[in-house]
């Protein structure tokens, strides 16, 4: 596939989709990290803050101890509230004296809280179940801890909530150093109030929603996107016209289905379907009908289609198709069976389309093992099913065509010829032979007929057959035509100077020239500015010419001969329509087709129909000229009949103009004498 193609739909087709996932996995990872760091942070704070008003409050009570008013003042117990509880410890860590309740567990732990410095050392409380979010003795972010706090205190917190106090108490025991390396070790109480709670709470639904909210939101714009992107690769894949598969659709999903492990041994063809009236039926009718049609070929070609095969709308009116086959026999019966389809699909017309098959064989490596395709191209196998098509005449019908080696090289000789036409004409690499004419009862010279020949200096003698229709489809042809004019009206000036008994030289003039309106002009004046005499140049015209422009092709007919040209009739009964073309043209002389003595010799039928041509020609007044006899019963036959004139190998093959200028000279005498040495 061509690699801007390939390019187009890999954009279309990026649909960011993994990004998008990754994106909101991150996402998802880092709210949740953010949400429980909230949590952990605010509880930090809030610990801090609590720890440290405790150990204050712990610490005066050290100093009323030390002062000896702690026993003493039954009013200062009062005021210390629920901090009533203590520990004194001595330098060992052993209890020496304690008052209130000891739920103290002695297990230490260590914290730094702002305001002092060093570590503190506090124990928990054998009630209260107290878990410190600390890490390495800094309050710190500590996930674990923190959860652990939440969810072992929760239900503590909650009871003691409930039971109507506007905070839930959470005892712990705190170490205040004192002198003689004892320690007051105090009840302290860490509070949580209903409103810490509920902020704390009220924070984390918050953030919580938020990141709900965000991810519904990226998961929506995931589907509505990934939506998005399969509606324009259905824009992308559909034809405007048909509303269903375009040329993309072959040459991506085609590549695809065919570089698969799974096809690598089916044999494919791809096909170029070319509706031939597409154009014509648009102008008689409408665009819209003829687009109505289009949706029907296309509907047809689609019902024809097996499982791993495909169809697509190209251009206008050219169709693709991916066929799978088992063996070539069965292949062209199913083409030949769409083409009947096709050309059938509307009741009122009769459609002509132009099929080329191009084959796609299994790929095999060295070993004659197949192997999967892994390069595959799609358009230069489309192109070949296209060259193979365009290989079927224009005015023929419908047709079907394969596309082979000798199709390349025919593609490629006209290429050549195309190349080199210019440059041939200029250098005057045209040669003009001449065929002549004889009475086949006197066997005496009447005429001639120019044809052209290619003499190459890469090729050799090139005949026209292998040239003129490369020409008349490149529209080259009416530079040939001018140029054997030219030059033929030079050769016949020149003989007629020199004294040679000259008869009239036909040359062809091809179909697609006959269409200028000004041909006769034309030719008029490249024959009087050489300054030949019109009776010695004949036109050619063949019967397919008829066909364009009847009421034209009479005008310039008939300007001709006002001019003193001739003008024959080429090919006579090699078309269909002969007779009608005879009824209307006013030509002078009428060449039978070498069709009509090939084959059977003696056939009874051949030669009623060769006699009633030539009786029928001379009530037109039309003289007549047999082309292509080659033996002297089909001589003798036409003498009886009384043709005018043969031009066939029986008498000479066209020659170069030197050797015509011999038969000229030798009029009658030698020619006599050769017929009668080939009796
Ligand atoms: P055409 O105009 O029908 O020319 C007669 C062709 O029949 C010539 O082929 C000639 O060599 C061949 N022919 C004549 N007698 C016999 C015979 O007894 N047996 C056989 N087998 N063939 C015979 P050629 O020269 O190959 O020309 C082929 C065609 O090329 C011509 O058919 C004509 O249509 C075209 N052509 C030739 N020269 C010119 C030209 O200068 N201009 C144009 N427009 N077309 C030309
Ligand atoms: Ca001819
Ligand atoms: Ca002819």
């Amino acid at each position: 596939m061509a690699n801007n193609k390939e390019q187009r739909f890999r954009k279309l087709k990026k649909s960011h989709l993994w990004l998008s996932l990754l994106f909101l996995i991150l996402f998802t990872l880092i709210a949740h990290a953010a949400l429980v760091l909230f949590v952990a942070s605010f509880l930090n704070n809030l610990l801090g803050q609590k720890i440290q008003g405790e150990y204050d409050h712990v610490s005066y009570m050290a100093r009323l101890y030390e002062n000896g008013l702690l026993d003493s003042d039954s009013r200062v117990l009062q005021l210390l509230d629920d901090h009533s509880s203590y520990l004194i410890l001595n330098a060992d860590e052993e209890i020496i004296e304690e008052s209130g309740e000891n739920t103290c567990d002695l297990t230490p732990e260590f914290i730094r809280i702002s305001g002092v410095t060093g570590l503190i050392t506090y124990y928990p409380d054998r009630d209260g179940d107290f878990l410190s979010p600390t890490a390495g003795g800094y309050l710190a972010v500590n996930f674990r801890k923190t959860y652990h706090f939440l969810t072992k205190n929760d239900n503590l917190i909650l009871e003691q909530l409930q039971e109507g106090q506007n905070h839930a108490n959470l005892p712990f025991w705190i170490e205040v150093p004192m002198k003689d390396g004892k320690s007051f070790v105090g009840k302290a109480s860490f509070k949580i109030y209903l409103r810490d709670v509920i902020l704390l709470s009220a924070f984390a639904a918050l953030l919580a929603i938020m990141i709900f909210v965000i991810f519904v939101i990226m998961i929506i714009s995931i589907c509505t996107n990934r939506s998005h992107q399969r509606k324009l690769l259905s824009v992308f894949f559909t034809d405007e016209v048909t509303g269903q598969h375009n040329w993309m659709w072959i040459l991506i999903r085609g590549e695809q289905m065919l570089k698969r492990r799974g096809n690598a041994s089916k044999h494919y063809a791809i096909l170029s379907i070319l509706f031939m009236d597409y154009r014509n039926f648009c102008v008689c009718h409408s665009i819209a009908e003829g687009e109505a049609m289009l949706c029907k070929v296309d509907r047809t070609i689609a019902g024809i289609l097996r499982r791993k095969e495909m169809s697509a709308h190209c251009s206008s009116a050219s169709f693709a198709v991916l066929l799978q086959y088992n063996n070539i026999n069965e292949l062209k019966q199913r083409v030949e069976d769409l083409l009947a389809k096709l050309e059938n699909i509307d009741e009122t017309h009769k459609f002509a389309f132009h099929i080329g098959v191009d084959l796609m064989e299994p790929v095999v490596d060295a070993s004659g093992k197949i192997v999967r395709r892994k390069t595959v191209n799609i358009e230069e196998e489309y192109n070949n099913a296209c060259a193979a098509r365009e290989s079927l005449p224009d005015n023929e019908g419908s047709g079907i065509a394969f596309f082979d080696e000798a199709l390349v090289e025919e593609q490629r000789w006209i290429d050549t010829v195309r190349e080199r036409q210019d440059a041939a004409l200029a250098n005057e690499e045209f040669l003009v032979y001449y065929q002549p004419k004889y009475d086949p009862k006197t066997n005496e010279l009447r005429g001639a007929e120019a044809l052209v020949r290619w003499n190459s200096p890469e090729f050799g003698l090139i005949p026209p057959g292998r040239f003129i229709p490369i020409f008349e489809k490149s529209g080259f042809i009416p530079q040939i035509d001018h140029y054997m004019i030219e030059h033929v009206a030079r050769d016949q000036k020149a003989w007629l100077d020199s004294g040679y008994k000259c008869v009239p030289v036909s040359v062809n003039v091809s179909r697609a020239h006959f269409i200028e309106s000004d041909l006769a002009e034309q030719i008029k004046g490249i024959i009087d500015s050489i300054g030949t005499p019109h009776e010695l140049i004949e036109l050619e015209v063949t019967e397919s010419a008829f066909f364009d422009d009847k009421k034209a092709m009479i005008d310039t007919i008939n300007r001709l001969k006002s001019y003193g040209f001739t003008v024959s009739m080429d090919d006579f009964g090699s078309g269909y329509s002969s007779l009608n073309s005879l009824k209307d043209m006013p030509l002078d002389v009428l060449k039978l087709d070498a069709e009509f003595f090939r084959g059977d010799e003696g056939n009874n039928r051949g030669q009623i129909v060769v006699s009633e041509a030539v009786r029928l020609a001379k009530s037109l007044n039309m003289r007549t000229v047999a082309e292509g006899v080659e033996i002297k019963e089909q001589v003798d036959f036409l003498a009886d009949l009384g043709c005018d004139m043969i031009q066939g190998y029986y008498f000479a093959k066209p020659m170069p103009k030197n050797e015509y200028e011999s038969r000229m000279q030798n009029n009658n005498i030698n020619n006599n004498t050769e017929l009668e040495e080939k009796e």
